[in-house]
């Protein structure tokens, strides 16, 4: 077993059409790169009627899976011996679940489903199911995992959901930000060995953002709606292209600009979540691998990957770098290990090619003095933005102290903002 093993939770890309495309490029890629996952989360919402209203409890991304796909997850799981995940992990207290007699029947068989197919890991965000031990009575062998959306950020949180029954508690994403309390967290390991610590390590929201809860909320509520066709045109669509959104400050996405920084993190939590369920594998992934590659989009960085698809960058000869496995990026030629992402992907004939790595960290920002000095500052920043301004001094943008007040004249608002606009109401 090696120190990378069951590293890495992945969503798997709901958008993809075909469920062989995905399934292909997991066969396709390195057994090491398999050995590197500790699970692929995915969502199915539960489907129910109460007081005769239909409802549904499950997904804030709104990336429901048909059955084809789950089918072709609990292949994977089989065949390839990856965990899947399956997540409810909206945080709307739909109260009938705990206390309604046949919804909660219900929702029983539906986990009940997954369990006898062999699912034995489950993120549930219902906090008063929990409390109930029903659950993890009906199902004893599933591993259950909180949501990064209940925001936990002490240790004193981690043993009151621990104690709920949650075995994996997956920290709130500020703490990337937050060393001092990383570490703070450390003596829970040894007192309670079979906690399984997470870090999500992607993630493009604003740290905090005020609009989240009702984001994740409405979302979850309307699966068939799209946020970014309407609310979404007022809130992080406004500064999410400008200058603002290459600087850290406008994420919480992880910061390993060297392996040392890599390694203090390594050493804090059993793994790294990253996010992807609203990607889609195109029709060209048939004889693809999965890879590591470091040019794909992170902040900072020159060359953007075509959704994650190399092959046109290695064929024009754009420098590129390619690890078969992740343990390869950290061993055969460390450069700015942040720099390189999973589930991109290229034709299977392509070998692993780390010669690159130091020539393409070179146009990133993080091989700078002021890059490293920011990595510094990053790890224990707390992404107090008001006070700091030193993500903006180091990209050469102006102070802001809310990226709330980038581009918030009305007058250029788009979308569901000029629908607004249209409507007159009276208030005498
Ligand atoms: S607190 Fe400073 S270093 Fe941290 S994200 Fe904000 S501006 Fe950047």
């Amino acid at each position: 077993m090696s120190n990378f093993d069951k590293l890495f939770s992945f969503g798997y890309p709901s958008y993809t059409k075909d469920p062989e495309l995905y399934y292909n490029c997991i066969k396709n890629s390195h057994p090491r790169y398999r050995a590197e996952i500790f699970d692929i989360y995915f969502s199915d919402p539960y489907r129910y009627k109460f007081n005769g209203v239909d409802h549904i409890y499950g997904d804030v991304m709104g990336t429901p899976l048909p059955e084809a796909h789950i089918k072709s997850l609990l292949k994977i799981q089989k065949e390839f011996g990856i965990e899947v995940s399956l997540t409810f992990n909206e945080t709307y207290p739909n109260r009938e679940l705990v206390e309604d007699i046949p919804t909660l029947k219900g929702f029983v068989a539906h986990i009940g489903k997954y369990y006898e197919m062999g699912v034995r890991s489950c993120t549930i965000s219902h906090v008063h199911m929990m409390a109930t031990g029903l659950l993890q009575r009906e199902f004893p062998e599933m591993r259950w995992k909180n949501t990064v959306n209940h925001i936990i950020t002490t240790p004193q949180q981690v043993v009151d959901y621990h104690t709920l029954g949650y075995n994996v508690i997956n920290l709130d994403r500020s703490l990337n930000r937050n060393m001092d309390m990383l570490k703070a967290m450390q003596p829970l390991r040894k007192k309670y060995p079979d906690l399984i610590l997470s870090l999500l390590v992607t993630e493009g929201c604003m740290p905090s953002c005020p609009f989240k809860v009702e984001h994740d909320t409405m979302g979850g509520k309307n699966p068939d709606w799209s946020y970014w066709q309407h609310h979404g045109n007022m809130t992080c669509k406004v500064w999410r292209h400008s200058m603002n959104n290459e600087m850290p400050r406008a994420g919480t996405e992880m910061i390993w600009g060297d392996l040392d920084t890599f390694n203090e993190y390594r050493g804090m939590v059993d793994y790294f979540k990253f996010s992807g369920r609203n990607m889609s594998l195109p029709d060209n992934t048939y004889d693809q691998k999965f890879v590591w590659s470091n040019i794909a989009h992170i902040k900072g960085q020159k060359w953007q990957a075509d959704n994650g698809n190399l092959n046109g960058a290695i064929e024009s000869g754009t420098p590129v770098a390619v690890a078969d496995y992740f343990e390869q990026v950290v061993t055969t030629n460390p450069g700015i290990i942040s720099n390189f992402q999973p589930l991109r992907y290229c034709k299977t004939s392509h070998p692993t090619t780390l010669d690159k790595v130091a020539e393409i960290d070179k146009e990133t920002i993080w091989a700078t003095g002021k890059g490293r000095a920011l990595n510094h500052v990053l790890k224990n920043c707390k992404n107090e933005c008001w006070d700091c301004h030193a993500c903006e001094r180091t990209f050469g943008a102006p102070d802001v102290d809310s990226l709330i007040e980038v581009n918030r004249d009305v007058s250029i608002l788009q979308g569901h903002a000029n629908h607004f606009k249209g409507i007159k109401i009276s208030h005498e």
